[in-house]
């Protein structure tokens, strides 16, 4: 249930082991989250709960390369992979303070991070604004054009076999006591020996699902611009914001965002947003501010009570649970793919997952959120 990356990929590699699987998605696979995010590939964690999903971070970044060139071999399809790092720039009058702390908790995670002289970051990337006042090079973080990995996906589970079917909206679980035998969709009964629950931000609202998968949608806003003045090589990001290069063209592709907004499924772009993305990126890149807009977009990030996934079994025999990637979730594909095979087909998993058990709020009151971040990506240390 759910054709965006964790559902296409998954089925990608359920199929790659022989099984017969369909992909069910309300509308065209592929163009929700996975569609509208920044893909970024930083396994840093944003907040203090974001740690538990560092070492899951972690092993995604490491099967990245072979994903990739797994993709680009089946589908003859590029997807943007970029290995050049991620700088991270501190603008506060606490910077040297902040930049201590942050390499400390990047290296206390396992995780590469230099300090990086502000003059030679500015040579590194010559269109890094002047009020930069200390500055973080990541140089294992990577990025990608997630609408064109999301394709490829697509493109390489139809290849294996997978069954996609577009417009096909599943409404409820068809459930035999406690085990799930398949699903309700568009009125048909479409039985299944096991049903994976990848549906994103709408994964709260497929009937019978146990325990209820208690996600809700938290937007974010996204700018793309095309531009010749400022290049950038490398991702920059700020506690405000980040921009993203997406080539080495001229003009130069870059995607830049976002907000953390509780706005329902409400998918508008607004000036408020924007006003936030320009600003934060015009202080990271002053040059951007020459750049043109060419697409303005906003989607809609899975989002979960204590902000982690819900992976693995639930209450129902026969039903997984791989949805909540929150703002992760581009990263984190080919490691839930991989568990998720594990599972479906070996019943056990190569790297323990019980901490993203979905069984872990069916004993609690829904929680209240936690109150929202204010960017995608970043080292929470920098602003603590
Ligand atoms: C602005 C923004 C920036 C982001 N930046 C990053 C980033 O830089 N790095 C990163 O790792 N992550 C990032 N993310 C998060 C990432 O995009 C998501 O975590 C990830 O795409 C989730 O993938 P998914 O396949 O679970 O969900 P989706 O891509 O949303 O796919 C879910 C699919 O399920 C389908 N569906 C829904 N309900 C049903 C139903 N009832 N029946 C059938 N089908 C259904 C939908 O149509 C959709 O195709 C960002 C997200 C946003 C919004």
């Amino acid at each position: 249930m759910g054709g965006g990356l964790i559902g296409g990929t998954i089925a990608l590699r359920l199929a790659q082991q022989q099984l017969r699987v369909a992909l069910l998605d309300g509308q065209t696979p592929g163009r929700e989250a996975s569609w509208a995010a920044a893909g970024m590939l930083s396994p840093a964690p944003d907040s203090p709960e974001a740690i538990p999903l560092v070492p899951f971070g972690r092993a995604s970044l490491a099967l990245y390369p072979e994903f990739i060139a797994e993709l680009e071999e089946i589908t003859g399809r590029r997807t943007g992979y970029r290995r050049e790092g991620t700088i991270e720039v501190l603008f506060s009058p606490e910077a040297e303070r902040e930049l201590s702390t942050l390499i400390a908790l990047h290296r206390g995670l396992g995780l590469s991070a230099e300090p990086l002289p502000v003059d030679e970051a500015h040579k590194l990337e010559p269109a890094l604004g002047r009020e930069a006042r200390a500055t973080a090079l990541l140089p294992d973080e990577a990025s990608l054009d997630n609408r064109a990995l999301t394709g490829a996906v697509l493109a390489a589970a139809a290849a294996a076999g997978v069954v996609l079917l577009a417009n096909t909206k599943v409404t409820r679980l068809l459930r035999e006591g406690s085990l799930c035998t398949g699903v309700v969709a568009q009125g048909e009964t479409i039985a299944a020996g096991h049903v994976v629950l990848a549906a994103g931000a709408f994964s709260g609202g497929i009937e019978g699902v146990a325990p209820a998968a208690g996600v809700r949608p938290v937007r974010g806003q996204m700018v793309a611009m095309s531009n010749s003045a400022a290049r950038l090589r490398r991702v920059l990001r700020s506690d405000r914001g980040y921009a993203v290069p997406r080539d080495d063209a001229t003009p130069q592709r870059l995607v830049a965002g976002s907000t953390l907004e509780d706005a329902g499924f409400d998918k508008r772009v607004t000036p408020r947003g924007l006003e936030q993305i320009f600003s934060a990126v015009q202080e990271l890149a002053p040059g951007l501010a020459a750049a043109e807009v060419v697409e303005t977009w906003s989607g809609l990030r899975p989002d979960t009570p204590d902000h982690l996934p819900l992976l693995g079994p639930g209450e129902l025999d026969g039903l997984t649970f791989a949805t909540g990637h929150y703002r992760n979730g581009i990263l984190l594909t080919p490691i839930t793919a991989k568990l998720v095979r594990e599972w479906v087909t070996e019943r056990r998993v190569s790297l323990d997952w019980e901490r993203f058990s979905p069984l872990r709020f069916a004993a609690v009151q829904p929680q209240e959120p936690q109150p929202s971040l204010k960017r995608d990506k970043g080292t929470f240390s920098a602003r603590t």
